[in-house]
């Protein structure tokens, strides 16, 4: 088992007991030290390494997140405008569209039509029907007021309820709201965030949990309900949601949703409730008890509304072919979302990290490959998604119909936010929570821009060895995040699902992430060369094997 202990904690898997540790003086084999002087890469890898140039990459950024493209929001002239940007930068680097063509080819050839269903005015209620006896009461609760329904055109959930507590199964510290409950098919209701007790007061499980943002904080416990069989779950809020549902939560004037709302399948629904709302579930006493019980002759039907519109808007795609006769029908996938969030409330949000920066980084690493005196035995598809703001959809929409078959994708690599590195409090941080017995040989002389912590698909531990030789070969000290994935926050996450390797390049949330503060002028240029290197070390040596 690859990963020790205390990764598993900050993954929150089943963890083995305190007493597997590592033992002292040696790293986890997770943590990879920064090289004085770094491990040679094979040629010509090595040579394309060095050649990639910071300036390329800021210029690719300073025209994406320029105000002339809009903050490339979805189904704006802004995102057109990037997506042809990188057609006919694939197209001057002699890259062809997929299915290979000649790499002159118009460059219509190099998009992929993505539907998409714009939702207006999305709303919906909550209805919480309690029986009792011979008498029946009903209390129903308006989406944006003490309820938030997900934005959909026309949905109808309906069933049975069941309180399961915080909704948290962990090893350590051990619980299991879960135990002695049926919730297949049920509406399972949950508290937010962690249980009293300042064992729970850990970073990992407080950004597992108790995060800022409602996706994050309610995705593992939605994921749980999911596994158990729930039909949805209605998350009770704290104090905080009359901020929330009228600031940064209010229900948007519009959406965007793909046509495969894989979701729709894979997740129960999340309805958000305000702490009334709960009180109407759970009945009002004067203590309500957090313990996990059945609610019976409660049932809970969530209504989903909004006009739809359908539009049209397009993945770009480049095809690199393989040097071996017999490797060449299989291909390392590398992609980068170009969209962002556009105008909001008239406010440009230029999106220079999020995701200029993994675009221009994708740019310049096929740019860098098709310039290689020779190609790697695999095939290398460049995806750059669009939608991936508003729900992956473009990724989504990829694997459901996949130009290139997933069984014959030998990875995965994402680039999403690369250019904003950890601090060094955020590095100690980290290997304090993970317990690592030498830190200080680990941060000697380390620059923190020179840490990356990529995550890896869990299920392809083949991934690490391949890792450990692109950091080593790009400079870089490494903690590698083993993870599933299927929660993920950026275009990994379809790839997890379906079970494809993916590596997911990222460098951390900066303060003015999602803002009109996440600007070229704010991006460390030098960071997003670094894991531009990583990343095209990483897809050498993985379509090279
Ligand atoms: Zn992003």
């Amino acid at each position: 088992m690859r990963a020790l202990l205390a990764l598993l904690l900050l993954l929150g898997a089943p963890a083995p007991a305190r007493g597997q540790a590592p033992s002292p003086g040696k790293p986890p084999s997770d943590f990879v030290r920064r090289e004085a002087e770094p491990a040679p890469l094979p040629e010509p890898l090595e040579g394309l390494v060095a050649g990639m140039k910071a300036g390329a990459l800021a210029t690719h950024v300073a025209f994406l997140a320029s105000p002339a493209l809009l903050g490339r929001g979805l189904d704006t002239p802004g995102l057109s405008a990037a997506a042809g940007y990188a057609a006919s930068h694939l197209s001057l680097a002699g890259i062809p569209p997929l299915p290979p063509g000649d790499g002159k080819g118009a460059l219509a050839a190099y998009f992929q039509a993505v539907p998409v269903r714009e939702i207006r005015e999305p709303g919906g209620t909550v209805t919480i029907e309690r029986r009792e006896g011979a008498t029946a009461t009903t209390r129903t609760l308006v989406s944006g007021v003490d309820a938030l329904v997900p934005p959909a055109t026309e949905r109808i959930v309906s069933g049975p309820a069941v309180f399961a507590g915080y909704g948290i199964r962990e090893t350590s510290p051990a619980r299991d709201d879960y135990r002695g409950l049926d919730v297949k098919g049920r509406v399972v209701v949950l508290l937010e965030g962690l249980p009293p007790g300042e064992e729970w007061r850990t970073k990992a499980l407080r950004s597992r949990y108790a995060a800022e943002d409602a996706e994050d904080r309610w995705a593992a416990k939605v994921e749980t309900a999911r596994s158990l069989g729930a039909l949805a779950v209605v998350g009770v809020e704290g104090v905080e949601w009359a901020a929330r549902v009228t600031g940064k939560d209010r229900p948007p004037a519009f959406v965007f949703r793909g046509v495969v709302d894989e979701s729709r399948e894979a997740e129960p629904l999340l309805v958000r409730v305000s702490p009334a709302g709960g009180q109407a579930l759970l009945g009002a006493g004067p203590a309500p008890s957090d313990q996990p019980r059945s609610l019976p002759g409660v049932t809970v039907t969530v209504r989903a509304q909004g006009r739809e519109r359908l539009a049209v808007s397009q993945n770009v795609v480049g095809f690199l072919e393989g040097s071996d006769p017999e490797r060449k029908g299989e291909a390392v996938v590398v992609g980068a979302h170009v969209d962002h969030l556009g105008r909001e409330e008239g406010v440009l949000h230029p999106g220079a990290d999020d995701n200029a920066s993994g675009v221009a980084s994708l740019l310049e690493i096929a740019r860098t490959l098709a310039s290689s005196p020779r190609r790697p035995k695999r095939s290398v598809v460049f995806a750059f998604w669009t939608g991936e703001e508003e729900d992956k959809i473009g990724s989504t929409f990829w694997v459901s119909r996949p130009p290139w078959p997933l069984s014959k994708t030998t990875a995965y690599l994402n680039l999403d936010m690369v250019g904003h590195p950890w601090t060094r409090k955020e590095i100690e941080d980290l290997l304090a929570d993970a317990g690592l017995p030498d830190r200080d040989a680990f941060l000697a002389g380390l620059d923190p821009a020179d840490f990356v912590e990529p995550g890896l698909a869990r299920y392809a531990p083949e991934l690490g060895d391949v890792l450990v030789r692109a950091g080593r070969g790009t400079g870089l000290a490494l903690h590698l995040d083993w993870t599933e994935g299927v929660t993920g926050g950026s275009d990994y996450r379809p790839f997890a699902r379906k079970r494809v390797p993916f590596v997911r390049f990222f460098g951390s949330f900066f303060p003015g992430y999602h803002g009109p503060e996440d600007t070229a002028e704010a991006l460390d240029a030098s960071q997003v060369l670094r894991m531009a290197r990583l990343a095209l070390a990483t897809t050498w040596l993985l379509a090279d094997r």
